[in-house]
């Protein structure tokens, strides 16, 4: 094959190679695309149901922390008003006048008996019990120390005080929390309290009644940060002061809201919503675990994630796949055009390639009004080489011969062909009479020195005839007769001797 020949494949199959690595690379490219928008999408809607869970949630914990607010906020409108009818009735001089049980029955309604009330003592201005909603027998007890007795006497403008926890001293240390009223002399002078005390269990109650789920929590805390009910109760939280905490500084930064963090308390991240008290200095705070709210939706997206993976794992593998198979049948497209281009024994170009080629160069000869020249090589006596040595050793010789016509070709645009059993065509652009003669010379010789032996030739060895032609094509028809010349001229140079180059004369 001549370098022409070469480097012309070469090229071709750079270029198919480019083609081939380019497509596979777009299918594969494509298929990773498809699968990264689809992951996305996946993505970008499981995020989605993320937030979804979270503004569900919060919206629950609205509306259990509204539902506890309004029954706390209900409760204590009644008891101020059954401390209110105290105050009142005791205003009335001659109320105190009245025997212990009929005094009872005016200043204590029913709600005073209500489940979870303590006791509801008046106390006077030294915080000695005066009269016992619980019975007519006077208990005996001193409250002067309990901070809703001090701040009633210290601060006339008081009004409804709502104390911190505290454990009873009438009712054996139950934990409860007070409301108190001050009682005023006529003069304005501090003449004692009216207490109302409000059992915790009421608070307890109610918390548990209302599900935030296995790790959720609430609370209700006084706006001076000590926590007054936990859920889930824990005793030792009750009455600790949490005001230094930095939940409790966000709980007063706005009337109501929401935030997430991570309780110190257990380590938990929770979604926390809080709203204060309008008309009474309390906060109420609900929260949910996240773990709890997000099972759900960890669930589904660990199934719809895991399979979108997989779905998106197999999509790139199957187009990765899908390009490696376009690549291979590409690959063996090509093989086969290179095959349907080349001769099996000698690796030149067929005659099939050589027409096109022939036809390329003519044209192009035409275009640029150069001269062309073709050759037509012919081997000696090839029909006794057969008869004598096999035809195995005529193959090998056609192989060797060939070899010889291809390596004395050196221009790029030179090509050499296999025009049909023992004989060669070269084609020789741009190039004249002498120039192709020379080429003709350079082939002969070569391939006589190749000294394969050949018996039945009158030179020993295995020659060949070359018949020569140029022209400057003008008409469409000069191929044909271009190569009748070159014809000719190998029939002369068989004629004259063989082994010998012969030029067609110029028509
Ligand atoms: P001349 O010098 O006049 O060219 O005589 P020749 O014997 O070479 O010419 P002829 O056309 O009579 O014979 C050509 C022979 O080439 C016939 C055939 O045996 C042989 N041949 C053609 N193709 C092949 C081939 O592919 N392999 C082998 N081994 N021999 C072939
Ligand atoms: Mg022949
Ligand atoms: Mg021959």
């Amino acid at each position: 094959m001549s370098k022409t020949e070469r480097s012309r494949i070469a090229r071709l199959a750079g270029s198919v190679r480019q083609k081939l690595g380019a497509s596979s690379l777009v299918v594969a490219a494509c298929g990773a695309m498809i699968a990264i928008v689809m992951v996305g999408l996946c993505a970008v809607s499981l995020y989605q149901g993320r937030l979804d869970a979270q503004d569900h949630t919060r919206d629950t914990l609205r509306d259990i922390a509204l539902i506890a607010q309004r029954d706390i906020e209900r409760n204590l409108e009644l008891y101020e008003l059954s401390l209110q009818a105290v105050v009142d009735g005791l205003q009335q001089a001659d109320v105190m006048g009245l025997p212990p049980r009929l005094r009872r029955e005016v200043l204590f309604d029913r709600a005073a008996s209500a489940k979870y009330l303590g006791s509801m003592p008046v106390l006077d201005e030294s915080g000695n019990i005066v009269i016992d909603s619980g019975s007519d027998t006077r208990r005996y007890g001193n409250f002067a120390d309990r901070p809703y007795f001090i701040v009633q006497r210290d601060h006339p403008d008081a009004g409804l005080y709502i104390s911190d926890p505290y454990e009873s001293r009438l009712r054996s240390g139950s934990p409860s929390i007070a409301l108190t009223r001050r009682l005023s002399h006529a003069d304005g002078s501090f003449a004692g309290i009216v207490l109302l005390a409000v059992n915790l269990e009421y608070f307890h109650a109610l918390f548990a009644g209302l599900s935030l789920g296995p790790h959720g929590s609430m609370s209700l805390i006084g706006r001076d940060g000590v926590m007054i009910m936990r859920q889930p109760y824990d005793p030792r939280i009750i009455g600790r002061n949490i005001s230094g905490a930095s939940t409790f500084r966000r709980f007063m930064s706005a009337p109501e809201g929401s935030f997430s963090e991570t309780a110190s308390i257990d380590g938990i991240r929770r979604l926390y919503w809080f709203q204060n008290f309008p008309h009474a200095p309390l906060i109420l705070m609900v929260a949910a675990a996240e773990q709890d709210f997000y099972a759900a939706w960890w669930r589904r997206a660990l199934t719809i994630g895991l399979l979108m993976l997989a779905f998106g794992a197999s999509f790139v593998g199957l187009s990765v796949l899908l390009g490696v198979q376009l690549r291979r049948r590409m690959r063996a497209e090509s093989e086969l055009q290179l095959l349907a281009r080349t001769d099996g024994l000698t690796g030149l170009n067929n005659r099939r390639s050589l027409g096109e080629i022939l036809d390329l160069e003519w044209r192009r000869a035409k275009r640029t009004r150069s001269v062309m020249s073709l050759l037509f090589v012919d081997i000696d006596r090839f029909k006794a080489y057969n008869d004598t040595y096999g035809h195995q050793a005529g193959d090998d010789a056609l192989a060797a011969v060939a070899r010889c016509v291809s390596e004395s070709i050196r221009r790029p645009a030179d090509t050499a062909a296999r025009y049909g059993g023992e004989e060669f065509v070269v084609v020789l652009p741009d190039t004249a009479a002498s120039g192709a003669s020379e080429i003709a010379e350079r082939i002969r010789n070569a391939i006589c020195e190749c000294a394969i032996e050949h018996a039945g030739s009158e030179y020993g060895r295995v020659t060949a005839s070359i018949g020569v032609v140029s022209r400057v094509p003008l008409t469409k028809d000069d191929l044909t007769a271009a190569i009748k010349a070159a014809d000719e001229a190998l029939y002369n140079a068989k004629a004259t001797g063989r082994n010998r180059v012969s030029q067609s004369q110029p028509s």
